[in-house]
């Protein structure tokens, strides 16, 4: 097997096509931003001819696709006829990578070498990106997007800005992950070269967390805008509380993990104003709220969610689902079609007050896929233990393990928490699905250690 070297792009080359891609973003951005104002039929139609467009070129360009979508009329193919094609898992996505994408020579192995030797922002072939996501139960799956997708991604993060009740110009301090491994970091690293737009500093989400006090304080400008995974706010709004951490942020912003009620009510005790939360994936979309009507928009024009339940099938707006189905449609270098995201949402699509058509996610109730199997049979799914943990009153992060005997269970609490009652809740979970409960141990900690990435792990075994 021939092994073909990652070719990052020279510094010098790398400028030159940052300034090329940053303009094109300028023109996407007004595009995209009017977008925001089309009305259902127009976005349906939208979605229904990037959909044929997908499909066509997935099946003339990928051997999977080929495959897959014969039999189908991809050129009359309509959203109501997604359902009669499978769903694509993770696992089938990493598996069959090289089959999947659309362009010679992208394969699995050179993307590999590329994100473990990145140290920055850097092109393949002086147009692709790669990016690599780990996600809760820490399996990692790579997303490669082209120039014009990468463009369209970045616009979908940024469309929204100044539109939730936040100051565009603020100075912001964004606290997930800075390597440009990840698309915070790739987005961040694209998005402030060179300057030109509000000043915005970047801080690993691992950084121990008096040394992120340390520099947050003493940023100049101060601090105006703050956004971060949710058990990592958490833990500034105490320091903010205890009188380390001097910022005062007019505006807080959570993604990438579930957040918890004592997060809301530690950003409002500390700073007296409401988290804003958002919803994003490396697989190339992102939800936003609008600040009037309840839940987060969806990007109706550039991507399709089909709200699911465990086994597959769609379920109707307005019911909790178990997982979403994504299918992107800008990124044909790497085509996703019902690409199974283990996010359990309820979506809506009824109309929202603010006057955007944009469909829904009204909460993001887990993102727990899997289960934990048990000598002599049983199957306990991940998320109703999940649940029983998030349900429970003071719970600010957590982290499951699988023991023999049942599970071992940390939670990070406001003081509040009735450790014996989740203990007692737990053990039933387990002797609903038949589960051993003779050993379900639940401790508080002081904190949940993180992955590389930052993102807390609630999980500790891999995905089944
Ligand atoms: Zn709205």
């Amino acid at each position: 097997m021939q092994t073909m070297l990652p070719t990052p792009t020279p510094g010098g080359i790398y400028s030159e096509l940052v300034r090329r891609q940053r303009a094109e973003l300028q023109d996407a951005y007004m595009k995209g931003v009017r977008r925001l104002r089309w009305d259902a039929a127009r976005l349906a139609a939208e979605r229904e001819r990037r959909l044929r467009e997908l499909l066509v070129h997935a099946a003339e360009h990928s051997p999977f696709w080929r495959e897959r979508l014969a039999g189908h009329d991809l050129a009359n193919f309509t959203e109501a006829d997604l359902p009669s094609l499978p769903i694509l898992t993770k696992t089938e996505m990493m598996t069959e990578f090289d089959r999947i994408l659309t362009v010679p020579g992208l394969t699995r192995a050179r993307i590999s070498e590329h994100i473990s030797s990145l140290d920055g922002d850097r092109y393949i072939d002086d147009e692709y990106r790669a990016i690599v996501s780990s996600g809760y139960a820490g399996t990692e799956a790579y997303h490669v997007y082209g120039w014009d997708s990468f463009i369209t991604f970045v616009m979908q993060g940024s469309r929204w800005t100044g539109r939730r009740g936040e100051d565009p110009a603020a100075v912001l301090a964004q606290c997930f992950s800075c390597s440009a491994r990840h698309e915070s970091g790739a987005f961040y690293a694209f998005s402030s070269f060179e300057g030109g737009g509000p000043t915005s500093h970047c801080f690993d989400a691992t950084l121990p967390l008096g040394a992120m006090v340390d520099r947050l304080n003493n940023i100049r400008p101060g601090v105006e805008a703050l956004q971060g995974w949710p058990s990592l706010i958490w833990e500034l709004a105490q320091e903010a509380r205890l009188g380390r951490l001097t910022i005062k942020p007019t505006w807080v912003s959570v993604a990438g993990e579930l957040c918890t009620e004592p997060v809301r009510e530690a950003v409002r005790s500390a700073w007296g104003i409401e988290a804003s939360e958002f919803w994003g994936c490396s697989e190339g979309t992102y939800a936003f709220p609008c600040g009037v009507g309840e839940g987060m928009h969806v990007a109706d024009d550039l991507v399709i969610l089909e709200p699911a339940d465990a086994d597959g099938n769609v379920v109707p707006y307005g019911q909790p689902a178990a997982r979403m189905l994504l299918t992107n449609l800008f990124n044909p270098v790497q085509p996703l079609i019902r690409y199974d995201l283990t996010d359990a949402v309820t979506m809506t699509d009824e109309p929202c007050p603010c006057g955007c058509a944009h469909r829904r996610i009204l909460s993001v109730n887990g993102r727990i896929d899997g289960v934990f199997k048990y000598d002599g049979g049983a199957v306990v799914p991940r998320a109703d233990l999940e649940q029983t943990v998030v349900a429970t009153p003071g719970v600010v992060n957590f982290f499951i393990d699988q023991n023999h005997g049942g599970v071992d269970v940390s939670v990070v609490t406001d003081g509040s928490t009735d450790l014996q009652q989740l203990r007692t809740e737990l053990s039933d979970v387990l002797g609903r699905h038949g589960g051993p409960s003779t050993d379900v141990d639940v401790r508080a900690v002081d904190s949940i250690k993180r992955l590389s990435r930052g993102k807390t792990r609630q999980f500790d075994t891999e995905a089944v």
